[in-house]
């Protein structure tokens, strides 16, 4: 179990309140529908996309899942307060296996934040079958990331990541905020939120 991590306990509590289930080839984990992707094929994935310059495909499926996700959670499970959010979205990206989640720094209206993921198995296996990359590799988790901050800031924000563990870094750095609010200047930017709809995402 890691510092912020779940422990085994949730799983089994998860388990008995029929909110991780096993039935006829489907599981549901809190009323979703999800598979287990092997490691193997996000990474394979990321490369494919690449080197076509289009890694931004990956982002914009996965910020719909963690804007909608939440809005889910909100109706079933009364997820109200940002606490409530980040406990229930750390358990879920650690069963996930994604990483340790942490919500590093945030200004006073929650539109600016620093996120952090420990322990990426995605960026470790990429390190390892390809080598130090680039260009940060965390598009899911950077997408979930967004959709997720939009939806507890109820404005559309968009989510850049800055260190990854698969560029040598120790972990992995997520500054989120409003689009316009990035230097699409730079390269990391540009590369990360190019075909990005300002709005697409407004809740109000
Ligand atoms: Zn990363």
């Amino acid at each position: 179990m890691g510092v912020f991590g779940i422990e085994y306990g949730e799983i089994a509590k998860l388990l008995i309140g029929g909110q991780l289930t096993f039935k006829e080839g489907k599981i549901e984990l809190l009323g979703e529908g999800v598979t287990f992707v092997p490691l193997t094929d996000h990474i394979a994935e990321i490369k494919y996309y690449e080197n076509m310059n289009a890694e931004n495909g990956i982002y914009i499926g996965a910020k719909y899942t963690g804007l909608t996700w939440n809005e889910k959670m909100l109706t079933k499970y009364k997820t109200k307060t940002p606490r409530e959010i980040f406990e229930w979205g750390n358990k879920v990206m650690n069963l996930a296996g994604y990483g340790e989640f942490k919500v590093y720094k945030e200004n006073k209206d929650r539109t600016e934040w620093i996120w952090r993921i420990y322990n990426s198995q995605i960026a470790e296996a990429y390190l390892k079958k390809y080598g130090k990359a680039k260009w940060p590799v965390c598009h899911r988790v950077r997408g979930y990331f967004a959709g997720a901050a939009s939806f507890v800031a109820r404005v559309d924000l968009d989510a850049v990541e800055v260190k990854c563990k698969a560029k040598g870094d120790s972990y992995c750095e997520f500054v989120i905020k409003k689009n316009k609010k990035f230097n699409i200047a730079t390269t990391l930017v540009k590369k990360q939120l190019k075909d990005i709809g300002q709005e697409s995402y407004a809740r109000e």
